[in-house]
């Protein structure tokens, strides 16, 4: 049976060193770092998630505010609200939670943030510097994945990684994550077009899987005693759970972690992380870590 990457123990680790790190700046006289959401409409998953990321920054000690803006808001109002956003001085990084109602240009919106601000990495200059190995805000999750391999002391020199989905805030940051010098990887980015996915993820030493397919991974494409990192997730109804529901992920978890040396469990595992990668790039942001203030 695999050793399970307890995502929730190492994000709550995370939160601790960073709310000292807060108080240590509140002690020296600074503002505590700020970190504000723009939320356009009504749509339950978003607002769930902005709720969380309030409250997130709530535990660490920094500020947070949310700009809840009706589901009528027009394109240029809300470019409006991103230009207040990029001028307030008192707000060191901000979000704009997606989906966007569907009349506004996401692209057009992002292209708006101020990179400065941008602790989401959705910018393309963002993307572009982390590309190069530039000081950058990685996106979230991604950020998230590459401390859990870290403080697991995963080893991933000269190892073979699969990530299996390409998408902009997932699998294509992956895949340039961990080819990195440093890291040192050799890296298989598989999609929808892969042929013999299958065949390919057998040889992997560490699989990410991202594709939002509940139970895709099996454990006969897991190369016994390869790591696994599962993003996937997927509210399941289950009546017998006194939600109604339950969280699962890309992998088929119970045979996966029969098979595999490691794991990361859904929920508790990449989820945990994100929340958390989403404050380090908000108390670098208020450091001028990435961007020298
Ligand atoms: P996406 O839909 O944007 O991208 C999916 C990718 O998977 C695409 O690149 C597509 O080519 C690939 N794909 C689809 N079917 C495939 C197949 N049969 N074989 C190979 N590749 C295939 O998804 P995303 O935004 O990257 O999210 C993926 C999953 O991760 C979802 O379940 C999502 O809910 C979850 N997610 C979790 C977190 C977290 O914090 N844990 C964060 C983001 C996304």
């Amino acid at each position: 049976m695999s050793k399970i990457i307890d995502g929730k123990a190492i994000s709550e680790q995370i939160k601790r060193e960073i709310a000292a790190e807060v108080a240590n700046m509140i002690d020296h006289g600074q503002n505590a770092p700020h970190l504000a959401a723009v939320i356009v409409g009504d749509d339950g998953a978003s607002k769930t998630y902005v709720a969380s990321k309030e409250k997130a920054c709530h535990s660490v000690g920094m500020t947070s505010s949310v700009y809840r803006l009706p589901e009528s808001t027009t394109e240029a109002e809300l470019l409006q609200t991103v230009e207040f956003l990029n001028n307030d001085p008192e707000i060191d990084g901000y979000i704009i939670q997606l989906p966007l109602p569907k009349h506004i240009n996401e692209e057009k919106v992002i292209a708006a943030i101020k990179p400065e601000k941008d602790v989401d990495g959705f910018t393309s200059v963002n993307a572009g510097r982390m590309q190069l190995g530039l000081p950058c805000y990685i996106p979230a999750t991604p950020n998230g994945i590459m401390e859990l391999i870290k403080r697991s002391e995963i080893e991933t020199s000269g190892k073979n990684v699969v990530v299996i989905g390409r998408s902009n805030i997932v699998g294509t940051p992956m895949a340039i994550l961990m080819s990195r010098k440093g890291i040192d990887s050799t890296v298989t980015l598989c999609h929808s077009r892969t042929k013999n996915l299958p065949e390919i993820v057998r040889h992997a030493d560490i699989v990410v899987v991202a594709i939002g397919k509940q139970g895709f991974l099996t454990a006969d494409m897991v190369k016994p005693g390869a790591v696994v990192i599962d993003v996937g997730i997927h509210r399941i109804e289950d009546p017998t759970s006194p939600k109604g529901y339950k969280i699962m992920g890309d992998a088929d978890y119970d045979e996966v972690a029969k098979v595999a040396s490691m794991i990361t469990p859904v929920p508790g595992g990449v989820g945990p992380m994100t929340i958390v990668s989403l404050l380090q790039n908000t108390l670098k942001a208020a450091k001028g870590e990435v961007y020298p203030k």
